[in-house]
């Protein structure tokens, strides 16, 4: 593959140490009977490092350039998936024992990806993989910083999220412009139970909808002005705070008045 030419609009952005593609793995905690995805295996640089510790795993790349090369090199010791990760059907994918994420995602479709994999916690034991360093920290955000928004609340409502450490440009080919971490996530045994999660997520995502304006004004977009006195009367949340200082158990309240408002 001496002539492969790396697709920017891919994220193609290859690993050259082998020191952190063994530290990736070793953080995955992998037993050989486990089922594993990889996304992008791009040349094979992880994939290599999870055959040779007994994985089979099932890979999706979206670039047919790469395919003979992974045929040739890998033949049946992978499940090659042909697709764009994100549209393929994950059903079809996901056995009935849980399954590990291990990448060095392509970063322009880092927040969709993670999304999703929430979407799907339940059918995941690990996930560790190499994004962006600011991204990482968005994940890993602490209330009441710059960072802190609908991918903190939503990653740690689903996840125990780590980051592992940082990674600098020069360990990949062609370098990326900026730093990149490794996280894991590993589903929480005490994930809050709501009857209506997608309900939830959207007062998250209209309380977050202007960041500098009062809970009060962003929710007019849900619910009537009428029922926003209602609430703040009630003394749950006040809604003069914006979203950005609410605790994930501040949001649950928040979300339970406004569904007894109903
Ligand atoms: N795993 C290799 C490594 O560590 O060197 C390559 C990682 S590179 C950052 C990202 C890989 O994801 C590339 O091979 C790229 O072609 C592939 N890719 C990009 N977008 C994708 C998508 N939507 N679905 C599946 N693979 C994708």
């Amino acid at each position: 593959m001496a002539d492969f030419h790396h697709k920017k609009s891919l994220g193609q952005h290859f690993l050259k140490d082998k020191n952190i593609i063994r530290k990736i793995v070793d953080l995955a905690e992998i037993k050989s009977h486990e089922s594993v995805w990889e996304v992008g295996p791009g040349k094979g640089i992880l994939t290599e490092e999870l055959v040779k510790r007994g994985i089979k795993p099932t890979c999706f790349e979206i670039d047919n350039t790469l395919y003979d090369h992974l045929e040739y090199y890998f033949r049946n010791s992978i499940n090659l998936v042909k697709q764009d990760v994100l549209k393929a059907d994950w059903e079809k994918y996901l056995p009935a024992d849980k399954v590990k994420i291990v990448a060095n995602l392509p970063y322009q479709i880092t927040s969709p990806f993670l999304f999703e994999v929430s979407r799907f916690a339940d059918h995941f034991s690990k996930v560790v993989v190499m994004i962006q360093k600011e991204v990482a920290q968005r994940i890993n955000a602490k209330l009441g910083t710059k960072d802190y928004g609908i991918l903190t609340l939503k990653m740690q409502f689903y996840f125990d999220v780590k980051y592992e450490f940082t990674v600098k440009p020069h360990v990949f080919n062609p370098p990326p412009k900026v730093d990149s971490a490794v996280i894991s996530l590993v589903p929480r045994i005490d994930k809050p139970e709501i009857d209506n999660e997608k309900y939830f997520w959207k007062i998250v995502e209209t309380a977050f909808r202007n960041r500098r304006k009062m809970l009060r004004r962003n929710l007019r977009e849900l619910i009537s002005v009428e029922q926003i006195e209602k609430l703040q009367d009630s003394g749950v949340i006040d809604l003069t705070r914006r979203g950005e200082t609410l605790t994930e158990s501040e949001f649950l309240q928040l979300y339970k008045s406004i569904r007894n408002l109903k």
